[in-house]
């Protein structure tokens, strides 16, 4: 059952990643709450307007931006020209991500690389660049995507592990540094959740999650894009700087 957030209405939300899995479900939802909804992508021009036809179908407005989370000059031109046109953005969800499961005697430096740089640094360059933005907008809230695998850990995840427990520290930094302008940072970590990133899982270590999630089914993306809402909603006014887990009991 969708909560509609009144507040979120017309509220200009940039969501990365959102071209397919959980954030595409979240863009949904955000347009399915009235939201002007910013996207990024990478590729194809036409997959990301059919996007925004199907985002404004839902509700609300929708804007593709070119960029790629790793190239910062791009990321800044992006953002400043449809500030310019839009004025300031509010919200942010910093979903993209990508993972390159190895065993640490196979990692090679460039996945250590990539991995670092489109999960943790991605993020926080997408913030840098919106921050100024954030300083003339009014209740601003940033949503980070972790990972539960940021918080214990995972064979096979060594570099993926860090860059989710680095965007920990760096949410909470953004959190402190930035309550005094009204900006909330929090951070989601997902346990298991059915999208194209656990598809191309091997079916044992499927199994193996499985066994170990105490409500024994994986998660839905509509399941975390509700909990995005409540935190870019002023439902959740009081709470920054924390670390959210929606993992179905799997890390307790
Ligand atoms: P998907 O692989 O389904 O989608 C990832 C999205 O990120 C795609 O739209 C992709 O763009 C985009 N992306 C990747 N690299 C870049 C980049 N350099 N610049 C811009 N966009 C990029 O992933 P999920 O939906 O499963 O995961 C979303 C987030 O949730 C990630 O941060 C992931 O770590 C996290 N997460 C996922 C879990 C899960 O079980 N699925 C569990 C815990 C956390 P493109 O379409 O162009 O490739």
């Amino acid at each position: 059952m969708r909560v509609v957030y009144p507040d979120l209405k017309d509220k200009i939300v940039l969501v990365t990643g959102a071209m397919r899995g959980i954030g595409r479900a979240i863009a949904k939802e955000l347009a399915a709450q009235g939201c002007h909804t910013v996207f990024n992508y990478r590729g194809d021009v036409e997959k990301a307007m059919q996007l925004k036809h199907e985002l404004e179908t839902i509700g609300g407005k929708a804007t593709p931006l070119k960029f790629d989370v790793t190239n910062n000059a791009d990321i800044k031109d992006a953002i400043d020209s449809f500030v310019k046109e839009f004025g300031p953005i509010s919200g942010l969800v910093n979903n993209a991500g990508i993972s390159k499961d190895q065993l640490i005697l196979r990692t090679k430096e460039d996945d250590i690389d990539s991995v670092l740089d489109t999960n943790l640094k991605g993020a926080m360059l997408v913030t840098t660049a919106l921050s100024r933005s954030f300083l003339k907008a009014e209740n601003v809230s940033i949503v980070n995507i972790g990972s539960i695998v940021g918080l214990m850990g995972n064979p096979s995840q060594m570099a993926y592990a860090a860059s989710k427990a680095g965007l920990i520290g760096m949410t909470k930094s953004v959190a402190k540094e930035l309550a005094s302008r009204n900006v909330r940072a929090n951070i989601i970590c997902p346990g298991f959740i059915e999208t194209d990133m656990t598809d191309a899982l091997d079916e044992k270590v499927k199994e193996n999650y499985l066994s170990g999630i105490p409500l024994k089914r994986f998660g839905s993306c509509d399941e975390v894009s509700s909990l995005v809402c409540f935190l870019l909603s002023r439902n959740s006014s009081y709470i920054t700087g924390e670390v959210i887990k929606i993992d179905g009991g799997l890390y307790i």
